[in-house]
């Protein structure tokens, strides 16, 4: 049994995501070497902080694990498949079907319903209109916005937005949600609430990794994964002042804010 089985003294569950020996170089004049060898492995049900500075490589690494770019050498593999063993075509689909994305300005269609959006998400993954609908409307009561399922976006708050934008990413059940700074555009007790908000969801079974440059974000997460220059720094679990910490050891350090 591999140490990264090991979370928080529960048994190892499958690795959902293999990043071994990545390194990323662009071919940019001059050429930028943005990683430089970084290997870890999340498992199922693992919320994991990927945090370091500006420039540290952490949107390259989300590009990498999310198949929207490919490593200059090592593997990326996704629920056990090695993506460079994919066609494109095959790459898509597992996209499609196993990754949801969450981005700092959320890119929601401002003139359809939260509904359509959550829909449309599901375009790609091979089910069928009615069926999608259902999953939308399961996502959207996941994350507290059924009962405006028919609202457009310009009807929202940044902070429900976002809550759009998880619940589009959560709807086709991906094998993984990666998050690139998702709280960088909401105001502070907005962005508490998104991560209670994958906290709940991670006590509901999701995989999720979260990008940050923010300490006291990564610092509430069960696990952090430090990058610094294109290199992991520190791997760390068990510290952090989440949701499944604070049922063991007490009151949460940061207390959710939650808003209406
Ligand atoms: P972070 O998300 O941590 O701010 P990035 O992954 O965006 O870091 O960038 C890591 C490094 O790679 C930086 O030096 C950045 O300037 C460089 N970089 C990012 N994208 C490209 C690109 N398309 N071409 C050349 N250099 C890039
Ligand atoms: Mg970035």
């Amino acid at each position: 049994m591999s140490i990264d089985g090991i979370a928080n003294g529960i048994p190892a569950a499958p690795a959902v995501l293999e990043v071994d020996s990545v390194t990323k170089t662009y071919p940019s004049q001059p050429p930028v070497m943005a990683l430089r060898g970084v290997s870890f492995t999340v498992a199922r049900g693992e919320l994991a902080a990927i945090v370091g500075p500006s420039g540290s490589g952490k949107t390259t690494l989300l590009h990498l694990m999310g198949t929207l770019d490919k490593p200059t050498s090592g593997t990326v593999r996704i629920a056990g498949t090695d993506v460079a063993e994919l066609t494109d075509r095959e790459v898509a689909f597992l996209r499609a079907s196993r990754i949801g994305f969450v981005f700092q300005q959320f890119f929601l269609a401002e003139h359809k319903s939260l509904l359509d959006n959550v829909t449309d998400g599901l375009m790609y993954a091979g089910v069928r209109l009615a069926r999608r609908r259902e999953l939308a409307l399961d996502a959207l009561s996941a994350v507290g916005l059924a009962g405006r399922a028919g609202a457009r976006p310009t009807q929202l708050s940044g902070g429900q937005r976002q809550r759009v934008a998880i619940a589009r990413a959560l709807a086709g059940e991906p094998a993984i949600i990666l998050a690139d700074e998702p709280t960088g555009n909401l105001d502070q007790s907005t962005g508490q609430s998104i991560l209670a908000l994958f906290e709940a969801l991670q006590q509901r079974g999701s995989t999720i990794v979260l990008i940050t440059h923010d300490i006291s974000i990564a610092r509430r997460m069960p696990r952090r994964i430090e990058v610094l220059d294109g290199r992991i720094v520190a791997d760390t679990r068990g510290e952090g002042a989440g949701v499944a910490d604070s049922l063991a050891a007490g009151p949460p350090i940061v207390q959710p804010a939650e808003h209406p």
